[in-house]
């Protein structure tokens, strides 16, 4: 399967810059705080998803071996660039998923600042490394113009 791809340069640039703004001011707060759980920065962990990608992800625990990690085959926002995964990740520079709430919490709210969708604060399914352009802005974008949608070579917008 093809591996994540966490290069920020691959999003959309509008996006990306709310991103990198986000994790700078969570890292800026979070640093020191959880030294206890051997923290060390928030990071990008994937970007933009390729088709091939996600359907190799949607097989996966169905049918290929291993756990079930996706709903769906599409990698909607993703696949446009203006959605990122961020994990945090310990002094061994290991990614987690998982831990102090505390620490999601700072995350949120740092992304919610820059007027992102925040996953983590979805009520249905909530996906905490999980931020997204917000709907006004993707309108905003495009009655601007905006040719990413062409630069990603992709033909059909989220909205
Ligand atoms: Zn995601």
């Amino acid at each position: 399967m093809e591996i994540q791809d966490g290069n920020i340069l691959h999003l959309l640039p509008e996006f990306a810059a709310m991103v990198e703004t986000a994790l700078r001011e969570a890292n800026r707060e979070c640093t020191g705080k959880f030294d206890n759980i051997g923290f060390k920065e928030l990071k990008l962990f994937e970007g933009y998803r390729s088709q091939a990608r996600q359907e190799a992800l949607y097989d996966q625990g169905r049918t290929e071996a291993g756990n079930i990690v996706t709903n769906t085959p599409i990698p909607g926002y993703h696949g446009f660039g203006i959605a990122a995964d961020c994990v945090w990740y310990d002094r061994l520079n290991i990614p987690h998923w998982d831990g102090d709430a505390g620490l999601w919490e700072i995350y949120f709210h740092c992304a919610a600042l820059q007027g992102l969708d925040v996953g983590g604060r979805w009520h249905s399914f909530p996906d905490s490394p999980h931020v997204q352009a917000n709907h006004l802005v993707i309108k905003d974008w495009r009655r601007k113009g905006h040719d990413y949608l062409k630069e990603l070579g992709l033909s059909t917008p989220p909205l």
